[in-house]
This record gives C-alpha cells, structure tokens and sequence, in this order.
C-alpha cells in the first residue's frame, strides 16, 4: 500500500513544533506541513507554564542565561530575538506585559492565550496536527553524495506510517512526562546516529533531609544567594528568593542552582549547596556587624530586622544560640557559630524532586552536531531539530521559551529553504 506523502513531518506539537510548522508554512505555502504528537491533548506544557500564565519570554536574553555551547547559543538566539517574538506574538494577537522582574507574560495572564494564538495560526496555515500519534520509528530511505544518510524518511507512528521529505524532531526534553514529553525523541535520535549527552532534571526544587528545620519554615521565602560546591570547589553561586517548602527547598534561585547539584550527584561527585541567608554580609562581616549591635539588645531582636520570628527561631537553634540572650553575653564561640548559620547555612540536599516536578532538562542533543543556521542535522541530511530535545537550558525567567521559539524559527525556515 502507498504511503501518505508529506513535505515537512514535525514530530512534536510544542512550543518549538508550533514555531516551526508556523514559519515553514510561511516561508513556502504550498509545502504540506504536518505534526504528528503523542498526546492526547495538545499544548499541555504550554498551559502549565509559568503558573498558567506562560512566561514567555525575557526583557533581556543573552547567551549568558543558558547552561550549552555559548556562541551558537548566541548565533541562533540572534537569529529571532526577544524583541522579534513580542512582534511576533502582537502580530498573533496577542500583546505581552512586562514584570518588574524583567519576564513577559501575555497581558491575559492566561496560558491558554499562547496556546490558542498558534494552534489559531496553524489552522489557518492549514497545518495539519495529529494527536494520539507517537513517532516510534524513523528511517532515512536514501544517501547523499557525501554518504550521510538521506530523506526522504519513512516515518512509523501509532495511526500508521507515511512518508516525508524532510523532517523536524521537537520531542522535547524529560520533564513533566505527563503531558507527553518523555524523552522518547532521543531514542529515535539515537537510532538515526546522533549522540545524546546525560540528562538531568532542572530547574527543580530539591528535598532536603527531613531532620532539617524547612518543614517548620513551609511558606516563607526570602532573598539569599546560594553556592553550590562540588568536589569542595565552588562552581556556583546566585542570588534570589528561597522559598521554604515542606519537602524542602524551592523558589526562583533554587531552581536555578538545582542543575548543578544534581549534574554532580547523579556523576557520583560531593555536591553540597550552602545558603547565605544575609546576602550582603560574608562570614567576617556578619562577626562585625553582630558585634556592632546594642549589647542589650537580645539575639532575636537583631535579627528581626532581617528575618521572620519563625526563621529567627529555627537559625538560632541551629546555632545553639538563645533568641533570648542579649548581644553582650554571646561567648565568642557562639558568635561564630551564629554567623556560620547566616553566611555558610549547609542545605542537607537528599535528592531533587524528580521529572514530574522538572521545569526543564539539562543535556540533551549536542549544538556540535547540529547546523545553527538552519538547526540541520550535520549526520543527516533532511534532519533538523528545535527546543529542549537539544542540549540547551536556560535559567528560570523565560529563557526555555524564548529558545523554543528562536530555535523553533530557525528550523522552520531551515527545513523549507
Ligand atoms: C511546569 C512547567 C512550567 C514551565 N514554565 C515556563 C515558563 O513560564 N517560561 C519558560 O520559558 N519555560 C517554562 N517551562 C519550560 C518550557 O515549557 C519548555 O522548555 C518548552 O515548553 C520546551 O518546548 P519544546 O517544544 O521543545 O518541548 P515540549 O513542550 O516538551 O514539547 C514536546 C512535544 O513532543 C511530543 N512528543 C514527545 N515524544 C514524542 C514522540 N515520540 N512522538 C510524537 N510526539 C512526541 C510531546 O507530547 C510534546 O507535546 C516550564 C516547564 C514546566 C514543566
């Protein structure tokens, strides 16, 4: 029986599927364009993103957001820039706002907003997108003159199997496997010869030992910076809100730190994350600005002025210190322990809360073995790629849409020129 025929197949209706079928109807109309995903439901992730208000994308963005390959980060990034999805968006109908944070959100704070402003785009491209319809095996019929396999690919998925021309792999990464995202496209890669570099949860909050105080703190965040050191050196370090859960440790900065403490761990390295709880102060800081307080002030009164009664509470009993006893009669000792606690508080991480809780995943296909012009595939020809199936990650804030939709761009125009 012959195969139904197709010119471009996206195998993911996500952020970078939709982009990507978007711009490649654009650019070559008469090309029959089809996205073919496994789910039932389309757009779930893009509904869930961002609180449901879908952040979707950053005031400023530069290479420096993103854990990956910095200048073809910054080379594709260029190629359709924060500015260039706002305009995009408005020209979908759809205005964005911006935070004082810097984050852009739909003026609606609905997700749904997003979500329908390109399937709305799609149909009237005449985009056909299928659901229910997992890509399980795909194979390149031909070669070309250098001896790279070549399409036309022949392409088997759960309603049956047809042929494309070329084809655009946006699976995505392995976080939040519920909503269809589950690592199944680098299987397929794989198969095709590609590399797939480990990959980790990010943007993930992190369990801390139960023994720890967090679960007395669930609810309240504050501003800290928090360093990860591995192998005792410090890798990083980063300032933001903290939030105390009751599992453990969550917020913005968290989040973005989580990466490389479970990149460490799941490599069988010493992570630890320590907590500087005044960001301002270091360690012979905090000495001298306890010591600079009224003597008879007591502990938790000083404190007050930086932390919350609960915090205060929980800091001193880790510091063995009483929040009743005045400046003037902490022992020497106890200062130090009590400024250690502040400035160096260890975070006891037992693990990271695991893919269902995952905004994003670190690692992935390698930049290298990609084309950033045209996001081709350099092992087959015919082959391109866009979005989080790549190794690419940006922090918390946007960044993983606005490189779903430049990348998204990228391969769309690529894989119709
Ligand atoms: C809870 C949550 C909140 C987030 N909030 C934000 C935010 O506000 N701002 C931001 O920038 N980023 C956010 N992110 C990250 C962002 O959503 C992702 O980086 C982005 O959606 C990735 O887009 P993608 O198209 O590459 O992959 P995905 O959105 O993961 O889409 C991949 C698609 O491929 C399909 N698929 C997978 N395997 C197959 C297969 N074998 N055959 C057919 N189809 C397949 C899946 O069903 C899925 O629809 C959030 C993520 C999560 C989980």
């Amino acid at each position: 029986m012959a195969h139904k025929q197709v010119d471009l197949v996206i195998v993911g209706a996500g952020a970078a599927g939709l982009t990507a079928a978007i711009f490649a109807t654009e650019a070559a109309p008469n090309k029959k364009v089809l996205i073919l995903d496994s789910a039932s439901r389309i757009g779930t992730k893009i509904l869930v993103s961002g609180g449901g208000r879908c952040n979707v994308t950053h005031q400023t963005v530069t290479a420096k957001d993103y854990q990956g390959s910095q200048k073809i980060i910054r080379n594709v990034l260029a190629g359709f820039n924060q500015k260039q999805t706002i305009d995009w968006f408005a020209s979908l109908g759809v205005d964005l706002k911006e935070e004082g944070t810097g984050k852009l959100f739909p003026v609606t704070d609905s997700a749904q907003t997003i979500l329908d402003a390109l399937l709305d785009r799609c149909s009237e491209l005449g985009v056909v997108i299928e659901p229910s319809s997992r890509v399980r095996t795909i194979r390149a019929t031909t070669q070309n003159e250098a001896g790279l396999p070549a399409g036309p690919f022949e392409i088997g998925h759960d309603q049956g199997e047809l042929v494309a021309g070329r084809v655009i792999l946006c699976t995505g990464g392995r976080s939040l496997p519920k909503s269809g995202s589950d690592g199944s496209g680098w299987a397929l890669v794989k198969r095709l010869g590609h590399t797939v570099t480990q990959t980790y949860p990010a943007l993930v909050p992190l369990v801390l030992d139960s023994a720890c105080f967090h679960a007395k703190l669930s609810g309240i965040s504050h501003e800290v910076v928090l360093h990860t050191h591995v192998d005792h050196k410090r890798v990083d370090s980063r300032r933001g809100s903290m939030l105390w859960t009751h599992f453990g440790i969550s917020g913005p900065v968290v989040m973005d730190a989580s990466r490389f403490w479970v990149m460490a761990q799941q490599q069988g390295r010493q992570a630890e994350l320590f907590c500087q709880l005044l960001p301002e102060m270091n360690f012979d800081q905090c000495q001298q600005w306890l010591m600079g307080q009224t003597a008879k002030q007591t502990v938790g009164k000083s404190l007050a002025s930086h932390f919350p009664a609960r915090v205060i509470e929980q800091l001193c009993l880790a510091a063995a210190v009483s929040t009743d006893q005045s400046m003037g009669q902490l022992s020497k000792d106890s200062r130090r322990k009590l400024s250690h606690v502040l400035t160096e508080l260890p975070l006891p991480v037992v693990k990271d809360r695991g893919w269902n809780y995952a905004e994003v995943t670190a690692g992935g296909i390698p930049m290298s073995e990609v084309n950033y012009r045209s996001m081709v595939s350099r092992l087959i020809e015919g082959l391109y790629f866009a979005g989080e199936i790549l190794d690419v990650d940006g922090r918390i804030g946007g960044f993983n849409f606005q490189w779903a939709w430049a990348s998204g761009h990228a391969a769309g125009v690529g894989a119709v020129s």
